[in-house]
């Protein structure tokens, strides 16, 4: 069960993105998983280089397009373990329609979302979960948007697993992201991963200071939705823990008669020489 490959990230030293690489490893592991059962497929974005860095299947697809090719994978090869993975520029700037429909269509995805709210990759612009009046390139003056709450819009969404966690926490997000495996249907895990080389404002000292632990709550009850919602507004979007989970809702896979039966990957299609060159005709 070894997921670790021999390629080395590119990812500049103290990046958050290294331990949600080892917690996705550990967890993979920890569940039981070969790394020929698995596969990460992710967006584009520093985070997005994730799926070469694992030793499993990976795509590195284009930008806000992890999660559509995900759910085919997921649809075609329903015997994989998917986990979907970008930053929140990819998953709630240009892949937020694809993000909010597949939270609702509830397919058997893991979605970890690196979360530095700035975009390091095309070097410190403003995103979507960058703070009102935070100053990058892009809002000299300070930006003048409303930040973006992923976990608000994911439980207004039907989400049936929503998680957030810090990466200096490897503990905590191996043990979210091995409960997002282990559910059945779509998990949303975002992760506070500081991006060190252009976020200056939201660093590892400042996600110390004003996450708020839900494991400090131990009456805290995950399954109630209400409550969930309480604690997102309450805490403005902090807490880091599992903040909600509905294990009655039954995944899309489930819902739909015939799924049961084997993907598109491991069904025996006949096809004669002829019917299989005029298909290969039609791609040339
Ligand atoms: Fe990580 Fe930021 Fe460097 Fe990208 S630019 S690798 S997000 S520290």
């Amino acid at each position: 069960k070894e997921f670790r490959n021999n390629v080395k990230p590119n990812w500049c030293p103290g990046c958050g993105d290294f331990s949600v690489q080892a917690a996705i490893q550990r967890a993979a592991a920890n569940v039981g998983l070969e790394p020929e059962q698995l596969a990460v497929i992710s967006g584009i974005g520093c985070s997005g280089r994730i799926s070469g860095y694992i030793n499993a299947y990976g795509l590195h697809g284009i930008h806000g397009r992890a999660l559509p090719i995900a759910q085919g994978v997921k649809l075609a090869n329903r015997e994989l373990t998917v986990i979907a993975s970008g930053g929140d520029g990819d998953g709630f700037a240009i892949g937020m329609g694809h993000t909010v429909h597949a939270i609702r269509r509830n397919l058997d995805i893991t979605y970890i979302v690196m979360d530095n709210q700035i975009y390091g990759l095309t070097k410190g612009q403003t995103s979507p979960r960058s703070a009102e009046g935070f100053k990058t390139k892009s809002t000299p003056e300070g930006s003048i948007e409303t930040t973006l709450s992923p976990l608000e819009i994911a439980m207004s969404a039907g989400a049936t697993f929503v998680a957030q966690s810090f990466s200096s926490d490897l503990k905590q997000l191996t043990a979210l992201i091995e409960a997002g495996l282990n559910h059945k249907g779509f998990s949303l895990i975002n992760v506070f991963s500081p991006c060190v080389t252009f976020n200056k404002v939201n660093t590892y000292d400042w996600f110390k200071e004003n996450i708020v632990n839900l494991d400090q709550f131990p009456d805290y009850d995950p399954t109630n939705r209400m409550a969930a919602m309480n604690k997102i507004m309450e805490t403005n979007g902090m807490l880091t823990g599992l903040i909600y989970q509905n294990t009655e809702r039954q995944s899309y896979e489930n819902l739909v008669a015939g799924f049961q039966e084997q993907g598109l990957a491991n069904q025996d299609i006949q096809l004669s020489q002829d019917q299989f060159e005029k298909l290969l005709a039609e791609f040339k």
